[in-house]
């Protein structure tokens, strides 16, 4: 059974979300990071067992540029955690899914992870991460 490690929200500008999230939540931004091979920067807040994480596009070839101009901001994505992911990602290919990287990649928030395509998945993006270690 996987948990909920968090949920993924595309924002236009993270200046105006985090004080957004940290009304809503209740409870401070903890950490920000740029992940520049993905072309975002992203935003964390402890939402109970859970996190949510804000991400903000920095290019506009940055997958979040690309869900914002078709979609707007909203709900990106659902993160699971696992605890070996080239397994999981094995198990999940043999099932049918589709990966969105063959191979884990550097995530935020010192993760490995791997996407699965959301035609796949009924049009829900969801991410694999593993703690590195
Ligand atoms: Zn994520």
């Amino acid at each position: 059974m996987m948990k909920i490690e968090h949920l993924g929200i595309a924002v236009k500008e993270l200046a105006a979300s985090i004080p957004l999230f940290e009304q809503l939540l209740n409870t401070p931004c903890y950490k920000t990071e740029e992940v520049a091979s993905e072309g975002v920067k992203t935003a964390f807040f402890q939402a109970g067992e859970g996190k949510i994480e804000l991400l903000e596009a920095t290019n506009d070839n940055s997958p979040i540029s690309k869900f914002i101009a078709k979609k707007g901001e909203g709900m990106h994505h659902i993160a699971f955690e696992v605890e070996n992911i080239e397994a999981e990602m094995k198990r999940l290919v043999a099932l049918g899914f589709e990966l969105l990287n063959e191979q884990p990649k550097n995530g935020a928030d010192n993760k490995l992870v791997c996407f699965l395509h959301p035609k796949t998945t009924n049009g829900v993006l969801i991410e694999l991460c593993q703690d590195k270690r």
